[in-house]
């Protein structure tokens, strides 16, 4: 931590400065310039940041020189994190992971026509949301837990891995029980009754930025994660809000390659939620693996037109098979397996 006296700052002010910090536990040097004087702070900054510095007279900036997170890091962890998502499928290594399925569970009949498409077309992982997070309260909310059972059903019979989001901390046995993944969606990425109580699970938890997320907030919240103890976190890259609205979000492309060079968890890609518009999944799903994305996760659907949810966004499974082709040649380009 590095805290910059104003100009002006008087001896006492600076000596008041040094004590408060000495107290803290932590050793303080100072060097003094002919424009400023700098007290460069050493120790841990967790207890600095507490204190609010920037209010003591004198100072005219703080500025932290470690990054707030701490068990996400790559300090922390070097190597990258492979995660077994069970039914011996691991994310975060030199395979690319492909989740697919409807937004929704609509019925036990269609899941299965779709599970049946996405396991031939290689995805290793299904998809489909039990407890909808909608904007209207009017709107199609999911199958609540007779979702649930279609959903831990189908996975069985077509040995799928499960994904599902929870959005409730009373929820979280309820969908642990059912599903292999836990997701938590990015309305809720700042939930954190809902992090704590997945972090006290040992569940993999695949984490989505929120729509208005830095990406340091986003590795704080899966920090949260960690720190009650479950480390099996994935983070996903959904689209961001900016001012473009031709698309549904924006993919927010460099994210990926960030938070690789930041932390050790796995990074995936939504393009369906990032897009909104069907014909525009593949190219962000090249665009992802490009990046370094360790997988995706996408929404397919046999009737898209009839889809309860998201049916815009939906690739039809003869859209897929051809993304699934492309994406194939390209992740041997890039070192990759699929
Ligand atoms: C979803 O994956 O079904 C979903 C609602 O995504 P997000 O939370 O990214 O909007
Ligand atoms: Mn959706």
């Amino acid at each position: 931590m590095i805290i910059v006296l104003e100009k002006s700052a008087t001896k006492e002010q600076m000596d008041y400065i040094i004590e408060r910090v000495k107290k803290l536990g932590l050793t303080p040097h100072l060097s003094s310039g002919v424009e400023r004087t700098i007290i460069g702070v050493i120790g841990p900054e967790d207890v600095l940041r507490v204190t609010p510095l920037e209010a003591f007279p004198g100072v005219e900036k703080v500025l932290p020189v470690l990054a707030p997170y701490r068990l996400v890091s790559r300090e922390f962890k070097p190597e990258n994190s492979v995660i077994d998502l069970g039914k011996n499928v691991k994310i975060g290594g030199k395979k690319v992971i492909i989740m697919a399925g409807p937004c929704a569970v609509e019925g036990e009949k269609i899941l299965k026509e779709i599970a049946l498409c996405i396991k031939k077309q290689g995805a290793l992982v299904l998809r489909a949301g039990a407890f909808k997070p909608r904007t209207s309260p009017y709107s199609f909310q999911g199958l609540g837990e007779e979702g649930l059972k279609y959903l831990k059903e189908t996975g069985q019979e077509f040995g799928l891995v499960t994904v599902t989001e929870v959005m409730d901390p009373r929820h979280v046995e309820l969908v642990a029980r059912y599903a292999d993944v836990l997701q938590i969606g990015a309305r809720n990425m700042q939930n954190f009754n809902l992090l704590r109580e997945v972090g006290a699970t040992q569940k993999p938890i695949l984490l989505k930025r929120g729509m208005s997320s830095t990406i340091k907030e986003w590795l704080m919240s899966a920090e949260y994660i960690l720190s009650e103890g479950n480390f099996n976190v994935i983070l996903c890259e959904r689209g961001i809000r900016t001012f473009e609205d031709y698309t549904r979000n924006t993919l927010d492309v460099s994210a990926v390659p960030s938070v690789k060079q930041l932390s050790h968890l796995p990074v995936i890609v939504d393009p369906s939620h990032a897009a909104g518009r069907w014909n525009l999944v593949a190219a962000l799903s090249k665009a992802a693996l490009a990046a370094g994305s360790d997988g995706l996760i996408v929404e397919v659907h046999t009737h898209p037109e009839d889809a309860m949810s998201d049916g815009n966004q939906s690739l039809l499974p003869e859209k897929f098979l051809l993304m699934m082709q492309e994406l194939k040649l390209l992740a041997k380009a890039v070192g990759r397996e699929l």
